[in-house]
This record gives structure tokens, sequence and C-alpha cells, in this order.
């Protein structure tokens, strides 16, 4: 494969781009490709390679890169005849009436314009319906670029520090940082500190350290201390919201109520989106109905709005979920035979229409009656005591293979997988049998 382009469009971008990208996951060594074209589930880079497309824009492109044509004709028409005006539109009020009507926790929402923007303003409401300011996250759990969720913490889970420069200490301060799928854990913060808990912000499946399923009853947990506390369990479904679970999304799919949960990529059909819904006693607590400041000259923008409706009415009418985990399958089972085979220390996870290899370092005594289409927590597993619960056991993988050599060898066999070995990847309606096919001949000549 010849890359010139690429080389030469980002040797240009390192000069007016800071390392020249727009979100850092994109670096990818030694130079990232530059696309020119989507189409279906491939893209087509600046030289003219092609290569079938696992990245999805990062979670959003349920559709890959053709969205129903209901999508496109929509989107051309309010791009045509606004774009935005600082007024309300009918298209709000109706995606809105559509997530409420799915989504078994969500009675009222507030749209914003970013994931990131959405776990902000999320945060920001459970503190001022609580009048508390401690909130509880997971290690290894990602809420997108906002000060109170940037933390690691040393040892102790109250022992929190900002994880970049440029965070005051104090932020973390509020912030208490638990192992994933630590019920223990989680437990005794309560104890000491439940009374000033505003809230605790967790993926219901870690989606942005490989992908973590939840044990056995820690959602449940959570959802208990909440309770017993008064404080409020948001699910941060930016990634996992209708995507895992279908249109119910993964608080349906693990049968748990959040009080807020956040969304983000595919509601927005592909172009810039973030939402906050729950409970309306909590949402209304916005101005103006309410006194907690949230606005956004964006936010609502209509073209988002149309895309994001019409992606999800598409997806109520057709045969999109069945088609993606169908395949999501596929890729998973497949994979964990060419791992029992050539790699059998390697972890294969995910669920719905997402997946990830993660190249643990430990192989499990036998292959026999382990979770077969990629690991479901199932204690029965013989892989169980293997395989990744937490964002460290993720972090404890052998994670620069994947960065330095993995990812490239897949990419010159034509196969567009994450950057790194924490994001996850995923499945679009446009891809096929025949793409999952070839991608598993490449994961067999590469792992
Ligand atoms: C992607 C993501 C975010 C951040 O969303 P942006 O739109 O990138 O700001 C937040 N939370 C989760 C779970 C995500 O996957």
């Amino acid at each position: 494969m010849n890359h010139d382009r690429s080389r030469e469009l980002y040797d240009r971008a390192l000069s007016v781009l800071a390392g020249g990208v727009n979100s850092s996951v994109r670096a990818t060594r030694p130079y990232p490709f530059f696309v020119e074209r989507g189409d279906g589930a491939h893209v087509v880079d600046a030289d003219g390679n092609r290569y079938v497309d696992y990245a999805m824009g990062y979670g959003p492109l349920l559709y890959g890169h053709d969205p129903p044509e209901s999508v496109q004709s929509a989107v051309q028409r309010y791009a045509s005849q606004g774009p935005m005006y600082g007024a309300p539109t009918e298209v709000e009020v109706e995606h809105a009436e559509f997530v409420a009507r799915h989504v078994p926790s969500v009675e009222m929402l507030r749209f914003v314009n970013s994931g990131t923007e959405a776990t902000v303003s999320a945060v920001r409401l459970a503190r001022g319906y609580t009048g508390r300011d401690k909130v509880v996250v997971m290690r290894g759990g990602y809420h997108g670029a906002q000060e109170s969720t940037l933390v690691e913490a040393r040892g102790d889970s109250t022992d929190t520090h900002p994880s970049s420069p440029g965070i005051p200490e104090s932020f973390a301060d509020h912030t208490i940082a638990v192992p994933f799928n630590d019920a223990e854990a989680v437990t005794e913060v309560f104890a000491e500190h439940g009374d000033d808990i505003a809230a605790v912000l967790t993926e219901p499946i870690l989606g942005n350290t490989a992908i973590v399923r939840p044990v056995d009853g820690f959602h449940e947990t959570l959802r208990d201390l909440c309770d017993e506390y008064g404080s409020l369990l948001v699910f941060d479904e930016v990634i996992t919201g209708f995507r895992v679970g279908g249109l119910q999304c993964a608080q349906g799919k693990f049968g748990v109520t959040p009080d807020l949960t956040t969304f983000g990529k595919i509601i927005g059909g592909g172009f810039p989106v973030g939402a906050v819904g729950g409970r309306a006693e909590i949402v209304e607590q916005f101005t103006p109905s309410g006194d907690v400041f949230q606005s956004g000259t964006f936010s609502g923008h209509p073209v988002t709005m149309a895309a994001g409706h019409e992606y999800l009415t598409y997806a109520a009418e057709n045969d999109v979920y069945d088609h993606v985990n169908r395949l999501g399958e596929k890729l998973r089972s497949g994979i964990t035979d060419i791992v029992e085979e050539q790699a059998p220390e390697y972890t294969v996870v995910g669920t719905d229409s997402m997946f990830k290899t993660v190249f643990t370092r430990e192989a499990p005594e036998t292959f026999e009656d382990h979770c077969e289409a990629g690991c479901e927590q199932r204690e029965s597993c013989p892989r169980y005591d293997h395989c990744p619960k937490t964002g460290a056991d993720v972090g404890a993988a052998d994670t620069e293979r994947w960065e330095r050599v993995f990812w490239q060898e897949m990419k010159e066999r034509g196969v567009f997988l994450t950057a790194n070995q924490f994001e996850a990847q995923f499945v679009s309606y446009a891809h096929t049998d025949e793409d999952v096919e070839k991608t598993l001949e490449a994961y067999k000549e590469t792992l």
C-alpha cells in the first residue's frame, strides 16, 4: 500500500494543528491515513487505499457511510432551509419524544452538542439537584474531556488527582474513583461519604477501556446504594446508547433504571450531539424551568435532530439491530476460534455490535464451556479468573503490541481497527458477511 499522500498531508497538518489532529486518538503511528471518502462499510484514503471500517467514527455511525435515504434527504432539507435559528423547531420535540418513548428511564431531555457537554451538564444537574458535591466514577471509565472526571486514583478511592495538567487539584477533591465491578469498594465509599455523594456516574459497560461488561449484581449494588443514600445513579450511555440493547439501550438490556442518562454518538445520526435525559422532576431543574444553568448556541441543532431522528426511526422499522448484532457475534466467535488456536492468552470481549480483542497475558487451562462469542463475565467460564473486570486489568494487557504492530498490520491488510487497545470497535448496518470473513482472514494472519 502506498501512503505518500497521507504522509504529505500529515506533515502539513503538524504545522497548523496540535499533533496534526483534532482529537488525540486519531494520531496513529507512524502517521494516520487521511480519509478521502466513505463508501458503505468502507473508507477510501487519500492514496486510494480501501479499508473495511470498524472505527465507525468511534461509535456514531450505525449505518456506516451511506445512511438510509430518509436520513440523507432530511439532512439536506434541514441544512438548506436554515440551518439553525436560535428558536425552537418541531424536529427537536419529535426526537425527544422518540427517545423518551423507547428508553425506559427517560421522561425528559436536554440536547447538547457533544458527549462531553452531556456529562458535564449531568454532573452539574446532579450536584444542583442533591445539593452535594461529590461524584463517584469508575477507574477506566470515560466521560469525555471534563474536569470532574479526568482523574486518576493512586491506591485509595478518595486519593484522586487530575489526570491532565491544566485541571486544578480541587476538582479531583470532589471525585471518588473506584474500580469497575468492585461492589465492595463502592459500598465502603458510601458507608464513609454517602451523605455527600451527589451521583455515581458510570458507563453500563466500560466502552472506552476495551469493552468490560458488569459482573452479576454490580449495577444492582450501585442502584441500591444510590437509593439508600439519596444519590443519583447516572448512566453514561454515550457509546452504548442505541448500540447495546437496541432502542432501549444498555439500561434496558441489563434491567437497571438510572436516574439520569447521558447520550451522544448515535443519537445525532453522525452529527455533533449530546443529551441528558431522565426523570422529569430532575431534568426540569435545568434553566429555564429550574436553576441549574445550562445553555448552548447550537443545542438541538435542526440538522442534527433530523439526522438523529431519522436514524432511530429507521432502526425501529427495519432489521438494523438484528443485522449488526449477528455480524458482531460472528466476528467475536470467529476471533475466539482463532485466539484458541493462536493466542490462547488473549480475551475476546464485546456485546451486540461491539467487539475487541484484549491482549491479556494468561491462558485458561481449557477452552471447554468458555464464553463463545465474547466475555460475558460468566463465573463458570474457565477464563473467568483471567478476563478483564476492571480498567486496570485492560491496562495490564500487552497494549504496546496493539499500537505499534498489530494495528498497522491489520491496516496493511485493508482492515481499519481503532488505533489502540482501549477503544472499542463497531459493526454497522453496511457491513456484510463477506466483510466479516475477510476481516477474520486478516486476524488469522496477524494475531
Ligand atoms: C465518546 C464518549 C464521551 C465523550 O463524547 P464526545 O462527544 O467525544 O465529547 C463520553 N462518554 C462516553 C461513554 C463516551 O464513549
